[in-house]
């Protein structure tokens, strides 16, 4: 079986090249970030107080996660639409940071890649999720490059953006999901470092199949 760790910051282009990667390989792919996004949509919506550790608790057994068809279901509705809102963009680092909230989705992460070759991305399956496979890879790319391509992406689904917030967002969100206590954004030591920056998409690609080609053999 194959599993695949792809992590790095926001913007590094991590999902779009590990879903094409698991499309090409014949595998699944999870988007781990989605979780946690789903999560905080759902704290969202009940308004619960995203620092109130014990409440999250408390509600935590009430979500429920799917995927199918890659779309994200919480608690059997289609959000995956709704949770790529800059509002949930902007609350999910301070969900993810929950201990009791990345035990749950670890768990869930685990458990899926028990049963199949699966491609993952998100910011700790190479330390984390996933730390005995030898497919780790770390992607990152400059702050400008990572803001331009996040701008073109919701300017493309018609979401009216400014350039200079979207940059700054993703900068606070880097800041926190580097910084927190538990299970950091991080390099696995035994991550490749793919700098994305100024390649496209297809070279990126053709770059990793290429490493993963190499280390099957
Ligand atoms: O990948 P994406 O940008 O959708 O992730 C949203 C947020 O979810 C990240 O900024 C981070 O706070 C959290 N996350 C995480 N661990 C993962 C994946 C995402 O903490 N494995």
């Amino acid at each position: 079986m194959k599993r695949i760790a792809l992590d790095g910051p926001a913007g590094s282009g991590k999902s779009t090249v590990a879903k094409i990667i698991a499309e090409r390989l014949g595998i699944e792919y999870l988007d781990t970030g989605a979780m946690y996004r789903a999560v905080t949509l759902y704290l969202m919506g009940q308004e619960i107080d995203l620092k109130d550790n014990a409440c999250i608790e408390k509600v935590l057994p009430s979500i429920h996660i799917d995927f199918e068809n890659g779309k994200i279901f919480l608690n059997h509705v289609d959000v995956s639409e709704e949770i790529r809102m800059p509002e949930v963009a902007k609350n999910v680092s301070i969900v993810a940071a929950h201990r009791i909230v990345r035990v749950a989705m670890v768990a869930q992460q685990q458990a899926l890649a028990s049963k199949k070759s699966i491609v993952m991305d998100g910011r700790d399956i190479g330390t984390v999720v996933l730390p005995d496979t030898k497919y780790k890879f770390f992607l990152t790319a400059s702050i400008e490059e990572r803001a331009n391509r996040r701008y073109e992406e919701m300017k493309a689904k018609g979401m009216s953006v400014d350039y200079n917030q979207i940059k700054a967002e993703i900068a606070t969100r880097d800041d926190l999901d580097t910084h927190r206590t538990e299970s950091p954004l991080c390099q696995a030591k035994d991550a490749i470092l793919v700098d994305t920056t100024g390649l496209t998409i297809d070279g990126v690609v053709t770059q990793l199949l290429g490493m993963i080609q190499q280390l099957s053999e």
